[in-house]
């Protein structure tokens, strides 16, 4: 590693474009520009990868840093309005970038944590820049700031996939069916892209200690300052931080290492079964970006390779991990309104609306709903396990949703309520998956089933299925030692 005094101001080499095609192929788009005549570093816009390991954009901005030498800074936008967004998910958000802090700091690159929109924020951290990395969220929010930002920015960027297996645009261009029509174009795929990052070297060019920024935050705070005093940054308590569950990339780990040796080997044949709770409970990490998929799938292979009676486990894992999961992304990309009724398909709405005046025998309010007084003890115990935990087992997402159908009679206001309550309460909640999940409850990726009242062709869920097919009276148990 080069002193602090090897700095130079100006950058005297271009960004590696050969070689970072040849290492992340797909993955990376180049969007050209004009640098500065000036350039006092690289800026890395850390906008979904909170992490380390297996950052593809992280991986990509070091060799574009070390390469043209200059110093590397990571700038996250903190945007304490951020839409649905509430003390839950910023407190775990916060222990995210408290731990990348840490681990970014052994590597020779500082984090910024800025207050500012990155309409605010970006163009005021990329003066002086030779260039912006930035990594890829997928629902619309994220996509219109990298959009907005693209049009106000002259310098060049480079934008990497570093939270899918396999690059979007690569699997399919359309919106696909269902999970049969993606399946077959993301095994072809797969194997390509499911390989580690090589490891972070340090960054070479490092500013010293006592050297100002080379550019002006609107407001820079670290983490752990926002973290302790979330109210007076604005920061709503619509629903409040958890306890025992934390965010991180260190965390994520444990939870990978936890569910590779206790749940991998029931998962094929128990992970539906709310009794016996064997799913993984990654998918906190995974929305928030302290675990590549990348690296949970790795892991599940090469546990497998070792162990031939994990193989069905990791089969079934890496079908949910991969396949549901980008079939999610896909459905937001390709979806303008996946977030509303409107993304359901044409034959259920019509379906729906035929079935809005059938009697319905039990009809409860939003707040008998959001209280979980309703006369159903398994849905009951369902929404006060999203309330106090801030997950419901998988299973138990499915027939929570169904209900509403029976339960509100216009099928439209039961689509809202429930983006509304997964939103606020889920600690993974404002995720493609689930804007994919509440749309399949009303039939997306899904095919019409006999007519039946109340749920038309919907697809039906019923109590008598979870009693019949699963340990209910472990969930009610379970649940009912939740303060
Ligand atoms: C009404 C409803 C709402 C949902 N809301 C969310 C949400 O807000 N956030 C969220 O991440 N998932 C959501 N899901 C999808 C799914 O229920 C969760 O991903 C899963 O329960 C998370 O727990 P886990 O990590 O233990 O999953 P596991 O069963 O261990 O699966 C591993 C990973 O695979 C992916 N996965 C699993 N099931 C699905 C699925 N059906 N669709 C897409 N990806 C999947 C997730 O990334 C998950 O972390 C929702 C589903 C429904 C029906």
């Amino acid at each position: 590693m080069s002193s602090d005094s090897n700095i130079k101001p100006q950058s005297t080499r271009g960004i590696p474009k050969d070689e970072l095609k040849r290492i992340f192929g797909s993955r990376i788009e180049f969007i050209p520009g004009r640098p500065p005549r000036e350039c006092s570093h690289v800026l890395l816009w850390v906008q979904q990868s909170v992490r380390i390991s297996d950052n593809h954009a992280l991986a990509a901005a070091v060799l574009t840093a070390n390469t043209m030498e200059l110093p590397l800074y990571a700038y996250f936008c903190l945007v304490p309005a951020y839409p649905g967004a509430n003390a839950r998910h910023f407190a775990f958000l916060l222990q995210g970038l408290i731990d990348l802090e840490q681990s970014l700091e052994k590597l020779g690159i500082p984090l910024i944590v800025d207050i500012a929109s990155p309409k605010e924020g970006i163009p005021k951290a990329v003066k002086g820049a030779a260039c912006l990395v930035c990594d890829t969220g997928y629902t619309a929010v994220q996509r219109l700031w990298r959009r907005n930002l693209g049009e106000r920015l002259s310098l060049p960027r480079i934008q990497l996939e570093s939270d899918i297996v396999v690059p979007s645009h690569q699997a399919s261009d359309k919106a696909e069916y269902s999970a049969a029509t993606l399946r077959p174009k993301l095994q072809r795929l797969m194997d390509l892209y499911l390989a580690p990052v090589s490891r972070q070297p340090h960054i070479r060019h490092h500013r010293r200690r006592s050297e100002p920024l080379p550019f002006s935050p609107i407001r820079s705070v670290p983490p752990a300052a926002v973290l302790s005093n979330m109210a007076e940054f604005g920061i709503k308590d619509t629903a409040g931080p958890l306890t025992g569950l934390y965010g991180g990339e260190r965390e994520a780990r444990k939870c990978l290492d936890r569910f590779l040796s206790r749940n991998l080997r029931h998962f094929h044949d128990s992970r539906n079964d709310p009794g016996l709770n064997m799913q993984s409970e990654l998918s906190p990490y995974l929305h928030f970006g302290h675990l590549s998929p990348v690296t949970a799938a790795l892991a599940v292979m090469s546990a497998s390779r070792d162990e031939s009676e994990l193989k069905e486990g990791a089969a079934a894992f890496l079908e949910q991990l991969i396949v549901r999961r980008e079939l999610a992304i896909n459905f937001c990309l390709h979806n303008p309104s996946y977030n509303s009724p409107e993304a359901v398909p044409d034959w259920a709405q019509k379906n729906l609306d035929e079935h809005r005046g059938d009697e319905r025998p039990e009809l409860y309010s939003r707040e008998q709903l959001i209280a979980a007084e309703t006369g159903d003890p398994y849905w009951n115990a369902a929404q006060k396990e999203l309330l106090a935990t801030g997950k419901m087992h998988g299973y138990m997402r499915m027939y929570w949703g169904k209900r509403l159908i029976e339960w509100i009679p216009d099928w439209r206001e039961a689509y809202k309520l429930l983006l509304e309550l997964n939103d606020t309460y889920s600690i993974d909640g404002r995720d493609c998956n689930g804007y994919a999940g509440i749309a399949w409850i009303f039939g997306r990726h899904d095919r019409p089933f006999p007519e039946r009242p109340l749920f038309g062709k919907i697809r039906p869920m019923g109590a008598r299925g979870l009693k019949r097919k699963f340990e209910m009276d472990l969930y009610l148990e379970r649940i009912s030692r939740l303060s």
